[in-house]
């Protein structure tokens, strides 16, 4: 049996072949240990470390000694949100939003029984934020601003520039989680008055297990305390062997995003645009979750009201798509994005997320419409045909 057509990008990416090109020597004869500087084959491995970061570093307008690697951007929130929580022992206020990814809610609720207040600003009916929400949510106590660029269920970019211009103006840190930008929009940290920032490679068709977490250290020098204990790697930050072959592999995923960016985002959108338009046209009920305009070209997340998301996903075998986001999607919960934006629980319950990817074709979104509409339009006909017999016996 043929695999289904793969529309989960925003859960995970197939690894690039070039990628996993690029690593295999790190795998095989180039083995060495980043830190054994003293022979050739830890310099080696230093070497393609530091030459990886330089990479990494540039990729958001940073420097070098700003990026510290992690082994994903779960672990880089952490050590952003604690590290820093860690370092402030007088104030005491983080803020942060309704649509946040877990891995940020969760290290917020995690500091907040240690005595953070931890502020969740709403968002608007199409999952943005007003920047000005956030401004009136400061006061003396606040010390950290969270706010992801863009959102992994919906898609919506989020008015960064100006929550870190409100940040810088008053000395606030800013710290952002771009896992689903980056590779996507352009991320410059100083103009963007960006503090912290967290990446992940496996988004960007770059190997799982590897991240970073960019730390500014001019114009503020930001402090934090380190969350694993050992070796004191980089820069006594985050302790642990560096995994050499994921960070080659991350450098090289950054590159070819780099090269492509421009012509996959239209490749994207007109992709996206067109399995929106498909699926719209035979069911013109479908709802379009989160802003037309402000939303990442390879996202599209809709809504088919009166009909569980689940018996769409299991009926359409020939698709890998998600309901709710990714890691939340083993629990049946309604989405808490879907909740944010106003969402009942039984619409939120009917929403799918599909997300395109480098290696979808437009013969793969033709199919996945058809796949869509007929099984959509079968639930529809079973859910009449029930109702008539309901009917016909009362
Ligand atoms: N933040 C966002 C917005 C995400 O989409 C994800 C992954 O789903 C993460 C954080 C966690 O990233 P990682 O899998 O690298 O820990």
């Amino acid at each position: 049996m043929s695999k289904p057509i793969y529309l989960d990008n925003q859960s995970t990416t197939p690894m690039d072949p070039l990628v996993l090109n690029a690593m295999l020597p790190f795998f095989k004869e180039k083995f060495g240990n980043a830190s054994s500087i003293h022979h050739p084959y830890g310099l080696e491995a230093k070497d393609a470390v530091e030459k990886a970061r330089l990479v990494l570093a540039k990729s958001i307008k940073a420097q070098k000694r700003e990026i510290i690697f992690t082994s994903g951007a779960t672990e880089a929130i952490n050590l952003a949100i604690k590290g820093v929580a860690a370092k402030y022992k007088k104030n005491h206020q983080i803020i942060t939003q309704s649509t946040e990814h877990s891995a940020v809610i969760d290290t917020c609720n995690s500091i907040k029984r240690k005595g953070w207040s931890v502020v969740k600003v709403p968002v608007d009916n199409h999952g943005l934020v007003d920047p000005k929400t956030i401004l009136n949510s400061i006061n003396s106590q606040t010390v950290l601003v969270a706010i992801m660029h863009a959102n992994n269920e919906i898609g919506s970019i989020q008015p960064i520039k100006e929550i870190g211009k409100i940040c810088k103006d008053r000395d606030i840190i800013f710290f952002v989680d771009a896992c689903q930008s980056y590779g996507k929009l352009d991320l410059n940290v100083e103009e963007m008055n960006i503090n912290m920032l967290a990446v992940t490679g496996h988004k960007i068709y770059g190997p799982k297990g590897i991240g970073f977490l960019y730390v500014s250290q001019k114009k503020p020098k930001i402090d934090l305390e380190m969350q694993i204990d050992g070796g004191g790697h980089e820069r006594g930050y985050r302790s642990g062997t560096l995994s050499v072959p994921l960070i080659v592999g991350f450098a090289k995923a950054v590159e070819i995003c780099e090269k492509r960016q421009k012509s996959e985002n239209l490749k994207l959108k007109k992709l996206r645009d067109c399995l929106y338009h498909g699926i719209k046209n035979a069911h013109p009920d479908v709802i379009l979750n989160g802003s037309f305009d402000n939303r990442l070209n390879h996202n599209l997340n809709v809504c088919f009201p009166d009909i569980d998301a689940e018996t769409i996903v299991m009926k359409t075998e020939g698709i890998a798509c998600s309901i709710g986001s990714a890691c939340g999607s083993m629990e049946r919960k309604p989405s808490h994005v879907l909740k944010a934006l106003g969402y009942s629980n039984e619409l939120a319950h009917s929403a799918i997320r599909f997300s395109l990817g480098r290696f979808n074709t437009m013969e793969e979104i033709n199919r996945s419409i058809g796949i869509i509409n007929e099984t959509v339009g079968h639930i529809k006909m079973k859910k009449i045909k029930r109702k008539s017999r309901f009917f016909n016996k009362v």
